[in-house]
């Protein structure tokens, strides 16, 4: 199926006329991996997206995947399932430990082979990481990031656990999956076997490093037996603990050679544990920071290896096989943002890609809000069966006022569901805040930016920049509908003194309007407070892979505990103070899986948070504040307001006295906690609701 659709794409004029080659060849050459022949390079790693708790979970896993099958992808690995009770991550999540549960499965099995895909189940037991009663761990050592305490397996106990894995594997087969990924990193059960942090048992299971791997091999060996060769077994190993106790690389490898002599057909690879207080996949980490740890184990094995981890785009992906890093590359998120990204790559349309920004804010930020998981950029992900990729159904005129992400999302998707749509913008360039956004250090909203820019120079939306409509030219235009997505203005707070020169809106300096002095302090602590002290304190070289390993204390040889040393903290390039008037804890509203590390950053960098202040005057001298009841100056070169938005809505009156009843979307409808998260899904919604 792949090669047809290959040699279709090769056989098209434009490569045979002009010339023109996919340009990664090595991200599409089949690849032998145990008894199956993967397509291409891409693997489609594993996601926990909570589907499997919702009522019509099984139907809605089968258009999820089905659709990132048909978008070209090698190999898809499911979200983690149990083998056994006790190994649920939580008391609703999946479980295949039943032949009565065969018959879902299939239902996910069947779509994906009928779209020309492969799949693999992954079998997780997550230890002492589990959020129910009935935990269990190698040892009764508790998690710091969970508050129950687990219950120590016995010798039989762990006996039963090789079986139930072992069992798993084979209900998988039954069910029809192309093989299992064992997952054996990121802190769940088997990390808790290996290492010495989580294990200090004193049967055959624990004690020395032989002992500790015991469990993680006796599993692939019962794992191999119940199986057969014909089997795909993929083995998910922990290149880098990052934890204190965890393995270093000499015992890391050690593992790596062990499993692929007990039988594992490809290695893939985890980074870091779930507790490890160093960041691994979110945006601040810098684009495959990773290699060297995944190079180590592709080094000491013969089969093939998986590069994980903040690979986000085609030519990161072609660049990790050239240079030998691995044999094959797992994308995770970024299959959330964009379903057709092999296909995209393979057809020369790398450009067209929905590039994953490293946010977590709708995947793994909502599964912390025990919701499904989807996509900040694709908010269909996960909803495929609520929002069909059906186009031409209908055929209004529509007119959206203003291209941000909230008009840019509503206006492409109705344009592509058949109606005809204007896209009125004020400014000369579409993106709205996305402009400003994308200047925070690793936020990636340029990629964002491209992608709009694409999608719609390939649409027929016509598009007015530099324009600001009026209600009468919106009137006279006869639409079916008006949308208005106008956006924020920045909230100007009441203080004396607000007009001194030394005051900077946060539109200003994100922009680069206006450049800040050495000393600033920052008026408002939400989530722009913070990209505002993350955008002038960073120093140059902070995006950079051994700066950002120094930073957070990271072995780039692997060497010590869990690959980790003592941090070299970076030096903020300025004096920032950031400021609120709320007595909680500041940077409540950051991401819950970005959040923390952000924090961590810039307190390592010595930007302090000032809470439950208030604000006196501004004048030459600075600004003056009163903080926990005492009058204090800050003598600063500027001040940076970041306090919030209004909405920019005026139109919406104006279009009501003409009789048009406008719908307002992102911003302009409601500026409290707007974000780029919001403004595309409610873009989207709205456009599906026309
Ligand atoms: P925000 O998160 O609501 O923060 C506004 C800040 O301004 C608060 O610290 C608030 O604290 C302060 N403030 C409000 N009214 C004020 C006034 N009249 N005078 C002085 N200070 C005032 O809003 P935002 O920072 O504009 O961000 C907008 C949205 O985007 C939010 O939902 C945010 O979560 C999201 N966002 C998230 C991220 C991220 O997760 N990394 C990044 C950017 C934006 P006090 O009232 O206590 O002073
Ligand atoms: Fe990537 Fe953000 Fe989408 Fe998650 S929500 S898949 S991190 S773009």
């Amino acid at each position: 199926m792949w090669a047809c659709t290959l040699s279709r794409i090769m056989a098209r004029p434009e490569y045979t006329q002009k010339r023109i080659m996919p340009s990664f060849p090595r991200l599409f050459q089949p690849l032998q991996a145990g008894p199956l022949t993967l397509k291409n390079r891409i693997i489609m790693g594993s996601m926990h997206t909570r589907l499997e708790a919702e009522a019509d979970g099984s139907a809605r896993a089968a258009a999820f995947y089905a659709e990132r099958a048909r978008g070209g992808v090698a190999l898809i690995v499911t979200g983690g399932y149990s083998p056994d009770a006790y190994g649920l991550l939580e008391a609703d999540a999946g479980a295949l430990d039943h032949p009565d549960k065969i018959a879902e499965h299939r239902v996910v099995t069947d779509a994906v082979h009928a779209a020309g895909g492969k799949i693999c189940l992954q079998i997780l037991h997550a230890g002492r990481y589990a959020k129910h009663d009935a935990l269990v761990g190698a040892s009764d050592i508790p998690s710091p990031i969970n508050r129950r305490k687990p219950r120590a397996l016995t010798t039989a106990e762990v006996e039963q656990t090789v079986a139930s894995f072992a069992a798993c594997a084979a209900l998988a087969r039954a069910a029809g999956y192309d093989g299992v990924e064992i997952m054996g990193s990121e802190g769940y059960l088997i990390s808790q076997f290996t290492a010495l942090r989580t294990n200090n048992r004193s049967d055959r299971y624990g004690g020395a490093l032989e002992n500790r791997l015991r469990f993680p091999l006796d599993i692939v060996r019962a794992t191999r037996a119940r199986v057969g060769a014909d089997f795909l077994i993929l083995f998910r190993m922990s290149a880098l603990d990052l934890v204190e106790g965890g393995l270093n690389a000499e015992e890391t490898l050690q593992l790596a050679r062990a499993l692929e002599a007990a039988g594992v057909d490809v290695l893939d690879t985890g980074i870091g544990w779930h507790e490890a207080r160093v960041p691994t996949i979110a945006y601040m980490v810098p684009r495959a920071a990773w290699r060297a740890a995944t190079t180590r184990i592709k080094s000491a094995v013969s089969i093939p290896v998986v590069a994980t981890n903040r690979i986000n785009t085609p030519e990161l992906a072609e660049e990790l096989l050239r240079e030998g890093v691995a044999d094959l590359v797992s994308l995770a998120r970024p299959l959330l943002a964009d379903a057709d990204f092999a296909l995209k790559a393979a057809e020369g349309r790398a450009d067209a890609i929905n590039t994953c920004i490293a946010c977590n804010q709708a995947c793994l930020d909502f599964l912390f809000r025990n919701k499904v998981a989807s996509c900040l950029l694709n908010p269909r992900a996960c909803r495929e069966t609520y929002y069909p990729k059906v186009t031409a159904l209908r055929a209004k005129r529509v007119a959206v006022v203003g291209a941000g992400a909230a008009g840019l999302s509503c206006a492409l998707t109705a344009f592509e569901r058949g109606h005809s749509v204007t896209l009125y913008e004020t400014q000369g360039e579409i993106g709205g805040q996305l402009n400003l956004a994308k200047q925070v250090p690793g936020k990636e909203f340029a990629e964002t930016l491209r992608y709009f820019h694409r999608r719609l120079a390939k649409s027929s939306v016509q598009l007015k920049t530099a324009h600001c409509v009026g209600a009468d030219e919106l009137a006279q235009g006869g639409y079916d509908a008006v949308v208005l997505a106008s956006g924020v203005r920045p909230r100007l707070p009441d203080i004396p003194g607000i007009d001194h020169p030394k005051v900077l809106r946060y539109d200003e300096v994100l922009s680069g309007a206006k450049v800040p002095g050495a000393r600033v302090a920052i008026i408002g602590a939400g989530g722009i407070g913070f990209d505002v002290a993350e955008f002038l304190s960073a120093p140059p070289a902070s995006a950079l892979v051994p700066e950002f390993l120094d930073a957070w204390g990271v072995d780039p040889r692997g060497m010590g505990d869990g690959g980790l040393v003592a941090p070299k903290p970076e030096k903020a390039s300025r004096s920032i103070v950031m400021l609120q008037r709320k007595s909680a804890a500041p940077g409540k509203t950051l991401g819950a899986t970005t959040g923390w590390a952000l924090r961590m950053e810039l307190a390592r960098r010595g930007v302090p948070v000032l809470c439950g202040v208030s604000y006196q005057r501004i004048d030459d001298a600075g600004l003056h504040i009163l903080h926990e009841g005492q009058p204090k100056l800050l003598a600063v070169d500027h001040i940076v307001l970041c306090a919030g938005q209004e909405p920019v809505n005026t139109l919406r009156a104006e279009l009501a006295a003409r009789g048009i009843a406008a719908t307002p979307i992102g911003g302009a409808e409601r500026a409290e906690e707007i974000d780029a998260l919001r403004a595309i899904a409610q873009g989207m919604e709205v456009a599906y609701a026309l």
